[in-house]
């Protein structure tokens, strides 16, 4: 095993959406791909933002994917002892002290950079350090880091080689007056304790990394690799990919029949590939090609319809007997008391086009129960919506003279139709369409020869039946 360790560090403030998932799933991979391990970490540090039931929720997202993580779950809330040793440690090295002014009062300073179109900066008012001894902190103020200003240059994974001044670091909160720290502060002691050697995270934390690479050194810690994820954009528009643009809930791709091997494809191709036209990847071969330094660093558009194709694509590579056992939960009602085989019968006819799982009962119903007649099928159907109705009923009675003499095996229903083509003069398009509605009565079904030979005689000659009655 290598030394390679890396995190998904969510903050447990609600479900979790495509964006948060890519992240994890990208240092799943890059701890995948090294034999290293991947961790979970819970960032409950800001209790006032937390949402009952959100860690089950990823938790139960990440298994749903596959994504599992090695080691305990970590809570950070749990933790608090370790943060203040080092808080400790700091202050006593008189590289951390206590923030003696009220709220009202920070803001009064930031008030006035701003009227002397300055920026702010809290290391410009800075206390004078108390003589001799550390600075003394009773914990009701918040601690604030001593930061020592100067520009940074390093390199991130995803981003290159990147570079700061020394004005964007400042005196940071480590501790708030609550006693819990902030993010800031108490992420890069858990990557340290935990091991971590990649941070892989979004890029709203970016702008900040400079101030962590002030704090690294305070603590004399070094810091691990940095890869910094490009947002996902949302589908209109050109802006970052939310929960209030729409991001759904990734379970709920669970819920509607989507196939976990097609999501992981789909977000890993969002802003990454091989350098080659593929476009559909199992996930084995997704852990062995996937390259972090590649991926490209603006950001990827989330388009659903490409999702939805990928689905369709990793639905055709199940075999039978693995795409029935996945479609359990979603037949039709009326399909509880059909038998194994004519249900594996009927999803060899649907697998070709079926999209996600959640199709299935509008695709199939008919294949279990009798539809009503809907005259609309035909009086709005391109191409025979202008068709008498006496064409269309001697049309139906001649099908139903020859299917009436058929065993109904595939090969002679196949002969039979092609022989009606000739016997009418009809183009497949009318002709089959109108079969095809008789003996479905929905607006959509697999390919006509397959759905009758399924279907079988008796029921496909009653359904003729009953629509010949109906004109
Ligand atoms: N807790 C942070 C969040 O949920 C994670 C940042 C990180 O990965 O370091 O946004």
């Amino acid at each position: 095993m290598s030394n390679v360790k890396t995190r998904f560090a969510p903050s447990p403030t609600g479900f979790l959406h495509v964006g948060g998932v890519r992240t994890a799933l990208f240092a799943w991979l890059v701890a995948k791909q090294s034999g290293g391990k991947f961790i979970l970490r819970i960032e409950d540090t800001d209790q006032a933002r937390e949402v009952q039931g959100s860690v089950e929720h990823i938790q139960e997202s990440l298994q749903w994917l596959g994504l599992e993580w090695d080691e305990e779950t970590y809570f950070q809330s749990k933790r608090l002892d370790i943060y203040k040793k080092w808080a400790d440690k700091l202050r006593e090295s008189g590289r951390a002290y206590a923030d003696p002014y009220t709220p009202e009062q920070v803001q009064e300073f930031r008030e006035q950079a701003k009227r002397d179109k300055q920026p702010f900066l809290y290391r410009n008012h800075r206390p004078d350090p108390p003589a001799g001894g550390p600075p003394i902190w009773d914990g009701s103020q918040p601690l604030r880091l001593k930061s020592n200003p100067k520009g940074y240059s390093w390199h991130d994974e995803v981003m290159g080689d990147l570079h700061s001044g020394e004005e964007v670091i400042d005196d940071f909160i480590l501790i708030k007056s609550d006693g819990f720290p902030t993010y800031n502060f108490c992420h890069i002691i858990d990557d340290h304790e935990m091991e971590v050697t990649h941070v892989i995270r979004g890029q709203e934390f970016l702008a900040s990394i400079p101030k962590y690479l002030n704090l690294y050194e305070a603590l004399a810690i070094k810091p691990p690799i940095m890869a910094t994820m490009p947002h996902i954009m949302s589908e209109m528009g050109n802006k970052k990919l939310s929960k209030r643009d729409g991001a759904k809930d990734i379970l709920d791709y669970r819920d509607e029949g989507y196939l976990p091997e097609a999501m992981i494809n789909f977000l890993t191709t969002l802003g990454w590939n091989d350098g080659t036209e593929q476009e559909i990847f199992a996930v084995d071969e997704l852990i062995k090609k996937f390259d972090i330094s590649k991926i490209q660093k603006s950001g990827a558009q989330f388009d659903e319809r490409r999702l939805l194709w990928l689905n369709g694509a990793h639905i055709r590579k199940l075999s039978l007997d693995d795409l029935y056992e996945k479609v359990a939960p979603f037949w039709p009602e009326e399909a509880k008391n059909a038998d194994e085989s004519y249900k594996k019968r009927v999803l060899t006819l649907v697998q070709e086009r079926l999209k996600f799982f959640a199709e299935l009962p509008e695709l199939t119903r008919f294949f279990f129960i009798d539809l009503p007649i809907n005259p609309e099928l035909i009086s709005t159907h391109k191409q025979l919506k202008n068709y008498e109705h006496s064409r269309l009923k001697e049309l139906l009675e001649t099908t139903l003279e020859s299917l009436q003499q058929s065993d109904f095996s595939a090969d002679d229903l196949k002969e039979r139709l092609n022989k009606l083509l000739e016997l009418t003069d009809e183009k497949p398009v009318a002709l089959f369409s109108l079969i095809r509605i008789a003996t479905t009565q929905a607006p959509a079904s697999p390919e006509l020869t397959g759905s009758l030979h399924t279907l079988g005689k008796d029921k496909s000659l009653s359904r003729i039946n009953s629509q010949l009655a109906n004109f």
